[in-house]
């Protein structure tokens, strides 16, 4: 069922992201790397949705390929890099992208900070990977029994404060947990997606400026513990 169910989210996805095509032609007169190398600095947002949910039918199946992780893989990104897309993750340890997307060296671009929130140090991380790299995507991806979410739901329900500097991730996540009150922490978490999803989109001046100009899409997703899927989350 979480195939399928990941299968029309990707035709979802596909419907989103429609239209982005020939938004990456700019980099690819400056390329000298591998054909495998230069072929990913031409993925369009689709594409690499598309990469991605294959990637995660394959972990969620136990069928992974662990693909690009050899030695001719390493030498053709010693000098240069190409992912072909930013995931904004957790920092919890049970949601390594590589491995739950089964990607390889140089696919993608990692920012990860408990409960995906964002503060200046990730957003420029972000912008580096879009400005400087030609990343077409940006997935915020949230997860299930996430504990920044816990965090801020316990703290903002006791009225309290967070120990020491988590106190910032609860400050980050509180719009969230009290546009969710009295739904369950998947809501919350869903919320905060959502929220920096629109964080980024509408990030000055950088981030802005290419998602108006199609240079860039953002899009959330949810990663489910249990079952191992990823589900994108439909966007604007
Ligand atoms: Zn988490």
């Amino acid at each position: 069922m979480k195939v399928k169910q990941l299968s029309l989210i990707f035709g979802l996805a596909l419907g989103v992201l429609a239209g982005c095509a020939g938004t990456r032609t700019e980099s690819i007169a400056t390329l000298t790397a591998s054909p495998q190398v230069q072929e990913a600095a031409t993925v369009i947002p689709a594409e690499g949705i598309r990469r991605l949910v294959e990637g995660n039918t394959r972990f969620v199946s136990g069928y992974t390929l662990h693909p690009r992780q050899n030695p001719s893989r390493r030498t053709d990104l010693a000098t240069s890099q190409y992912p072909f897309a930013v995931i904004l993750g957790c920092a919890d340890s049970r949601t390594g992208p590589e491995i739950l997307f089964d990607q390889g060296l140089g696919d993608l671009f990692v920012v990860r900070e408990a409960g995906n929130v964002v503060d200046n140090h990730t957003i420029g991380s972000i912008e580096y990977a879009v400005e400087h790299l030609h990343v077409p995507l940006i997935v915020v991806m949230g997860h299930e029994r996430c504990g920044a979410i816990a965090a801020a739901r316990d703290t903002v329900a006791a009225k309290g404060q967070a120990e020491g500097h988590i106190e910032s991730l609860v400050a980050a996540i509180r719009s969230a947990v009290e546009a969710t009150a009295g739904q369950d922490a998947e809501a919350t978490c869903k919320a905060n997606v959502r929220n920096v999803v629109l964080a980024l989109r509408t990030c000055e001046p950088l981030l802005r400026r290419m998602v108006d100009e199609d240079r860039v899409k953002v899009v959330g997703a949810y990663y489910d513990l249990d079952t191992g899927a990823v589900t994108f989350m439909e966007g604007k």
